[in-house]
């Protein structure tokens, strides 16, 4: 496994719609543990394969999950996902690895349905998530069609500056995942991640709160 770099936002690969992926091999499936690692490494919650310059669709989330004994509930890998279903509006705080030290406040589905394929190809659904992981799954289907969330401002002026060491926090999520393999569930954990949005203490989520993806 290794390291991948982190592209930021004026990189065009971040604003390309990414290709499904079509071969469910051995390189998706190294991909998919490179972006694992990557992740870990940025302690994101979420990261999509654009963010590393990669177009094809693939994104690796993991949340926190109280309930488990590493902190982390397993990585979920979504091929080729389609947000199939939302449902309600709630205002998160988010954050982006492409876009390090600033977050911004914005509106985000209550819950969404998602239908994607595994690392081998398999179909798989997440009904009606919540939380931090509602919020990701957004956040990085977005990647996978070329958005960032700060498309979702009505005006850069809302973005706000966060001390690098408050962009270390983390929260807790409410996962619920499926997600097949969990290679590498223990990792660290302390910190964590928190990933792709950091969503704040939000009404929706009270306790969550997430960071970058
Ligand atoms: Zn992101």
């Amino acid at each position: 496994m290794s390291i991948l770099p982190i592209l930021y936002a004026d990189h065009p690969a971040l604003r390309t719609k990414a290709k499904r992926v079509s071969a469910f091999d051995a390189s998706l499936r190294r991909l998919a543990e490179d972006m694992l690692e990557t992740m870990h490494a940025a302690r994101g919650v979420g990261l999509a394969a654009n963010q590393v310059g990669v177009l094809l669709q693939i994104a690796v989330i993991q949340v926190l999950d109280p309930e488990s004994e590493v902190g982390l509930a397993e990585p979920i890998y979504l091929v080729n996902p389609e947000v199939i279903k939302r449902a309600g509006e709630r205002t998160v705080e988010e954050g982006c690895l492409s876009v390090p030290g600033y977050r911004a406040k914005l509106k985000r589905s209550e819950t969404v349905s998602v239908k994607a394929r595994d690392l081998f190809g398999r179909e798989f659904r997440i009904r009606n998530a919540t939380g931090l992981l509602a919020q990701a799954i957004e956040h990085e289907t977005d990647h996978l069609n070329g958005i960032l969330y700060i498309d979702h401002l009505a005006s850069l002026d809302e973005l706000y500056k966060v001390a690098p060491q408050e962009e270390e926090e983390e929260g807790d999520e409410e996962a619920a995942d499926d997600a097949e393999e969990a290679p590498e569930a223990q990792v660290s954990v302390p910190v964590a991640v928190g990933p792709e949005g950091r969503s704040a203490r939000s009404r929706a989520s009270p306790r969550a709160r997430t960071r970058a993806s």
